[in-house]
């Protein structure tokens, strides 16, 4: 067994009640490392992608990292990795903080949940074993209920992710959270509901060894160091909402369902407006020294956590310009445990149908700050139109009709990032050929656009080796795992990438290795979604982008015949 890892897995059967430990061999743990990479290639091996992701046999893997729990900045991450009820295809989200800690303590790299238990209940890993707990007194809850109710319970120095509402009543899109973070895409927190579990709290006491703790502790500090610097000032400033205005100024900020990419009252929004009115605090996740999280107070109780993504989709995407009204959609919605952008993409998409009358919901309509908050709590509790909302926009443009479907702001079913695809065209290539469906967290293509290697606007096939590049890199920086943010302080992230691996695994890993490892990781992931019934038509993006330039910026107009190309070129360079 290669130090930094306990060569394991941890299954888990919660319909009979059972778990044993698996061993994990070094060549697997070599060739997809951990976090994305290695729920993966677990789920290849479950058989997975030919399961309904909500049946109680589909596996749900929690994965952890070689890093974790080392000096290394930003290491304590670890990812939630099922077929998504939402896509149909491979999901993989990343959380932080002492979950990730506390799982690796438990002994294990991973563990994976099979089953349905009898009724809603708590798995439990301690030093004592596993074992399942009643949660009944937790149904409905949120997820910070949830989480220190089981601290009262079990003692608070157990480590939990939990379930809202919305994972309870298996809404397409529901989270999985711990410490107010979330494992928030594609709907894990409904494949965790579908087993009648409401939380997982973990105690562990078992330390992964390191193969060159020196050597491990000059890598840490430098790495430290830099992420001081100004590679990551504007997450520390402002965060990632800082992004905001600059997005409107290049006519990228998705608003009324993608019918527009400027905001008229986009300022209301901005970071810089909401803090002149509100008290802010930073936190950050545990073993960061960056601090990206920007906690803004509501008056009474706690603050809300504001970040680009749930503004843009629950305030420009809806075009509700309110500040309060979206801050409150935003912490109604991670209370509920509900993915903010995929929440904000399907009510946008009902409002636009609302206004075409195609549905009958006349309250539901573009800028009202009301019909926001009310249609979160109804999507959040399966109730009237939020129980076909609930399911996300694809499947509520199928029940629609009238060819909606041109305008269901999704690719494979995931609901659409704040980065309008029209104006940011290497980005459209990443979404329209993203795993998980429409994605900036597994594609940094965006970053291409905002560069000078291409014409964000009329990109061509160059673009296209640029966007893989990204894809890659991500795959390895989920996989190991580390913050993204981190990424500007790297020169050259595969070969330092690297250094950490060798000094925390003990392997003679080069930079070479990790490209390589990384394009296994990214074709591991079409395998599953071959295996699942992907079809080439899937890689592509709704017909409202491919047809209908941008209003008020004619020139970020994308045609079907431009997008085909550059997806036949990604297909090719990948060599599928
Ligand atoms: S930069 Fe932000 S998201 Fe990343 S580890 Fe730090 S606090 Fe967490």
């Amino acid at each position: 067994m290669p130090f930094g890892y306990h060569g394991c897995y941890l299954r888990i059967d919660v319909s009979k009640g059972t778990s044993e430990y698996a061993p994990l061999s070094d060549t697997v743990l070599r060739q997809y490392l951990g976090g994305s990479g290695l729920g993966v290639k677990l789920l290849l091996d479950e058989g997975a992608a030919v399961m309904d992701p909500l049946a109680p046999e589909a596996p749900l893997v929690f994965a952890f990292s070689p890093l974790v729990g080392s000096p290394l900045t930003t290491s304590a991450k670890f990812a939630v990795v099922s077929k998504s009820p939402l896509t149909g295809r491979i999901n993989d989200s990343l959380a932080s903080s002492g979950f990730a800690i506390a799982g690796k303590r438990c002994g294990c790299d991973a563990i994976v949940i099979v089953g349905r238990a009898a009724e809603l209940s708590v798995v439990v890993i301690d030093e004592t074993g596993v074992r399942m707990e009643p949660a009944i007194e937790y149904r409905g809850a949120t997820c910070r209920e949830t989480e220190s109710g089981l601290k009262a319970r079990l003692g608070a120095n157990y480590r939990v992710a939990s379930i809202g509402p919305a994972g309870e009543h298996l809404v397409r899109y529901a989270t999985i959270s711990h410490d107010g973070r979330h494992a928030g895409r594609g709907g894990s927190g409904a494949v965790l509901g579908s087993k009648n579990v409401k939380a997982i709290a973990l105690r562990g006491t078992k330390r992964a060894e390191w193969a060159n703790p020196e050597e491990l502790t000059t890598i840490s500090k430098s790495l430290s160091k830099r992420s001081f610097g100004p590679a990551t000032a504007k997450y520390r400033e402002l965060g990632t909402a800082t992004n905001l205005l600059t997005f409107n100024r290049f006519g990228a900020l998705p608003t009324r369902n993608f019918q527009s990419g400027t905001f008229e009252e986009a300022a209301s929004l901005s970071p810089e407006q909401l803090s002149t009115t509100r008290s802010k605090t930073r936190e950050s996740c545990v073993s960061c020294t960056i601090g990206c999280e920007h906690i803004y107070s509501l008056g009474t109780g706690r603050g809300v956590r504001v970040e680009y993504e749930s503004l843009f989709a629950l305030g420009s995407l809806c075009g509700v310009s309110d500040a309060d009204a979206v801050l409150r959609a935003s912490q109604r919605c991670d209370e509920l445990g509900l993915d903010t952008i995929s929440t904000g993409g399907t009510i946008a998409f009902a409002m636009e149908c609302v206004e075409r009358g195609w549905l009958n919901e006349p309250w539901l309509t573009f800028g009202s700050a009301d019909a926001l908050l009310r249609v979160i709590d109804l999507i959040g509790s399966r109730q009237g139109i939020g129980d076909l909302l609930a399911d996300g926009s694809r499947r509520a443009a199928e029940a629609i009709g009238h060819h909606s479907i041109d305008f269901a702001p999704q690719v494979k079913g995931l609901e659409i990032p704040g980065y309008e695809p029209r104006a940011l065209q290497t980005m459209a290539l990443g979404f329209a050929v993203g795993a998980r469906g429409a994605d900036h967290n597994r594609s940094g293509a965006y970053e291409v656009d905002f560069s000078d290697k291409v014409d964000r606007r009329h990109v061509t096939l160059d673009a296209v080796r640029h966007a893989i590049d990204t894809e890659d890199k991500a795959a390895l920086m989920d996989s190991m795992i580390i913050c993204k943010f981190l990424r500007g302080v790297f020169e050259d992230f595969q070969a330092e990438a690297a250094e950490m691996l060798r000094s925390v695994t003990g392997w003679d890993v080069s930079a070479d290795e990790l490209r390589e490892t990384a394009k296994r990781i990214v074709s591991s992931k079409r395998q599953f979604n071959l295996l699942a019934g992907w079809t080439p038509a899937e890689d592509t993006l709704p017909e409202r982008f491919l047809s209908t330039p941008l209003p008020n910026d004619p020139e970020a107009s994308l045609s079907r015949e431009r997008l085909d190309s550059l997806v036949a070129e990604y297909h090719r360079q990948r060599g599928w």
